[in-house]
């Protein structure tokens, strides 16, 4: 489908931001104008919907997740940055393998099965992004991916 990704960010931050908890805040960076790409939509609603899920899991009481959407001549860069605990350096790739989960997720007993990025990343490839992560230990994780623009139809894997 043809869509306008800043009116589908938008209406995905919506529901999860009259579902979240009181304590944590939401800022928005998002253009003020279209971002026309060719997507399946309940795939990237998937993909957001894990990014989010954990970006609220993992955040501390009065954190605050940050929404990007930045787009150039050839992709969309969506980003979601929380405040939580982070994830070490040396880990940052494995994250998005199945089942693997950090071990402060499993102590700190939030529940999971460490699913979620490993599909985020097969729904990201099928077309044609990239998904990584960044973080400061302590400080808080930021999830990237992209979209590329452009594609004709019926490229979508
Ligand atoms: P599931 O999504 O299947 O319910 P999960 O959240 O544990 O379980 P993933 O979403 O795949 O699994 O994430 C894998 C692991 O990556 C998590 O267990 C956690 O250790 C780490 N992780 C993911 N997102 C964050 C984040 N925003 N902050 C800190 N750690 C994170
Ligand atoms: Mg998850």
């Amino acid at each position: 489908q043809r869509i306008d990704f800043t009116e589908f960010f938008h209406h995905v931050i919506d529901r999860f931001d009259m579902n979240k908890r009181e304590d944590i805040h939401f800022e928005r960076y998002l253009p003020k104008d279209e971002a026309i790409v060719t997507v399946d939509q309940d795939k990237m609603m998937q993909v957001l919907d894990n990014i989010i899920s954990n970006a609220i899991k993992y955040s501390p009481d009065g954190g605050t997740i940050r929404f990007r959407l930045r787009k150039d001549s050839q992709k969309l860069l969506i980003s979601i940055s929380d405040e939580g605990m982070g994830i070490a350096h040396e880990k940052l790739d494995k994250i998005f393998e199945r089942f693997y989960r950090t071990d402060k997720a499993r102590t700190r007993k939030l529940g999971g099965t460490g699913l979620g990025l490993a599909i985020a990343k097969d729904l990201v490839d099928a077309h044609h992004g990239v998904i990584w992560a960044e973080s400061k230990e302590g400080r808080g994780t930021t999830v990237l991916f992209t979209i590329p623009l452009n594609r004709k139809r019926g490229e979508l894997r």
